[in-house]
């Protein structure tokens, strides 16, 4: 059994009919999205998966960025409060 890094399913290689070979590797998916997904950046894909399954990609947002300025309230209505 195979597996579509991109939504982490199993693709049997028997019968998937959508894959990609990158750097001598053939990598098998389930729907031709996921493929287009994995040719934009496979990087992030092989990488993702030798660091394990547990965390896809949470962003973490550093405390202090995105402040809003003490003038606005933050949103972008324009209005004064
Ligand atoms: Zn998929």
């Amino acid at each position: 059994m195979a597996k579509d890094l991109v939504c982490n399913m199993d693709v049997d290689e028997r019968t998937a009919k959508i894959k990609t070979v990158y750097k001598g590797k053939t990598y098998y998916f389930c729907a031709l999205g996921c493929k287009k997904a994995f040719e934009e950046e496979p990087e992030l894909y092989i990488n993702a998966k030798t660091s394990d399954e547990a965390h896809p990609m949470h962003h973490h947002k550093e405390e202090g960025e995105d402040e809003p300025s003490d003038s606005s309230c933050g949103c972008s209505c324009g209005h004064k409060h």
